[in-house]
């Protein structure tokens, strides 16, 4: 496809450069008053436009197809990224605390949920759907606890905390990496050529794109946005509680930043750094593995995922997702910056999760959980939770 679009290229412009000759020829023949000559001539770029036409509508098409197919080429993967076929081939890097150990009958999440009045499942579906759910009360509060958990650390490490568009142009998908491939995930808006994202890394990438940007110290945006997701072959998989929804909430770290593999790769330790400590600061026992090349996606060149302890399912379950995309976004989108040597460059760009709700409620409330039925709330969360330090049965 590149050889033809080239070939059709050169084609394309040594038929321009002869007509422009030709024509020059005309108005100097015309000028000279040798009309039949003049004429000849004329018919003679009146031809080689007809070819032009032809040739540059061929060329038209091989740059779409060229373009689709570009559209499609992976980002390479780092030279320490595993190779494997799925998420089972991912490698464990480190775990952090302990999974608990508990000398009673331990209550998943749904039904701590029900027991303190805080989780209605059967209702969420009646209103949404399958995948839906409502949280109620000291549920909500804890929501959003974990989300103003999230905005404060990340406020406190040099963040600029954002509300941005989840309604998004195609375009904006494409050129940070989700379409084509992410297509059939993604809410569409009925006739309205918009779409709903499935997290706000979309737009905040996004609002740099076709700019030159000043990333001397790196760029650290954090969005929070509702984030939707169709799930499709999901069916029949994680189909109780809050793991798997269509929609959810999240605080997401997105950075800009130099060009450089140092650079990037260091940034994408400070943002697992981020998220790690969030974890910690909610007692939560978890694990960091380094995602293998079946389980990642297009885009990226480097993944870590933190997995956080699930005592119902007696199984780490994946709460954050961190990786280092090179420039792949920014070549799509068009977002550089000046070198030392005043040459533009694409910046690279990384995300992570912060906090992913109400699937981080899955962990919070099931590791918390007390023999009386009570649930323990972490320092860190109560002055979100107007003090309370255990949510208990009345
Ligand atoms: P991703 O953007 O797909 O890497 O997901 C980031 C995080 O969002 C995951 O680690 C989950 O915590 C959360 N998440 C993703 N998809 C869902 C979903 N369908 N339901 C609930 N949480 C989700």
């Amino acid at each position: 496809m590149d050889t033809a679009r080239r070939r059709l290229r050169q084609e394309t412009e040594q038929l321009r450069a002869e007509r422009n000759t030709l024509t020059k020829q005309v108005e100097q023949l015309l000028r000279q008053g040798d009309r039949p000559a003049g004429e000849a001539a004329k018919e003679q770029v009146r031809e080689l436009n007809n070819r032009l036409g032809s040739l540059e509508a061929e060329l038209a098409v091989a740059e779409r197809h060229w373009g689709e197919l570009m559209l499609l080429a992976p980002n390479p993967v780092s030279a320490d990224t595993p190779v494997g076929r799925d998420d089972g081939d991912n490698r464990e890097l480190r775990q952090a605390g302990e999974p608990p150990e508990f000398g009673f009958a331990l209550r998943d999440h749904v039904e701590l949920g029900e027991l303190h009045d805080i989780l209605d499942l059967p209702r969420g579906v009646k209103a949404g759907g399958p995948r839906s759910y409502v949280l109620k009360g000291a549920g909500l509060y804890l929501h959003l606890a974990v989300q103003r958990l999230a905005m404060d650390v990340l406020a406190e490490r040099g963040f600029t905390l954002m509300d941005v568009p989840v309604i998004v142009r195609p375009e904006t998908l494409t050129r940070t990496g989700f379409f084509p491939g992410g297509k059939d995930q993604t809410y569409e808006l009925n006739d309205e050529d918009r779409w709903l994202a499935g997290t706000s890394e979309v737009s905040l990438v996004s609002l740099y794109s076709d700019e030159i940007v000043d990333v001397e110290s790196p760029m650290r945006l954090a969005g929070v946005s509702a984030c939707f997701r169709r799930e499709v072959g999901s069916a029949g998989r994680d189909v109780r509680g809050l793991y798997r929804v269509h929609q959810f909430a999240k605080v997401e770290q997105v950075v800009l930043c130099r060009g450089d593999a140092e650079t990037s790769d260091r940034m994408l330790q400070e943002i697992l750094g981020n998220a790690e400590h969030i974890l910690q600061l909610l007692e939560l026992p978890y694990r960091v593995m380094a995602v293998c090349t079946g389980d990642m996606a297009l885009k990226t060149h480097k993944q870590y995922d933190i997995e956080t302890w699930m005592p119902s399912r007696q199984a780490y379950g994946e709460t954050h997702s961190a990786s280092n995309l090179l420039d792949f976004q920014a070549r799509r989108s068009g977002i550089r910056y000046r070198d030392e040597g005043g040459r533009l460059q694409f910046c690279h760009t990384l995300n992570n999760t912060a906090a992913a709700t109400p699937r981080l409620l899955i962990p919070l409330l099931e590791n918390h959980q007390q023999e009386d039925g009570s649930i323990y709330i972490p320092p860190a969360l109560r002055k979100y939770m107007n003090g309370m330090e255990r949510l208990t049965l009345r």
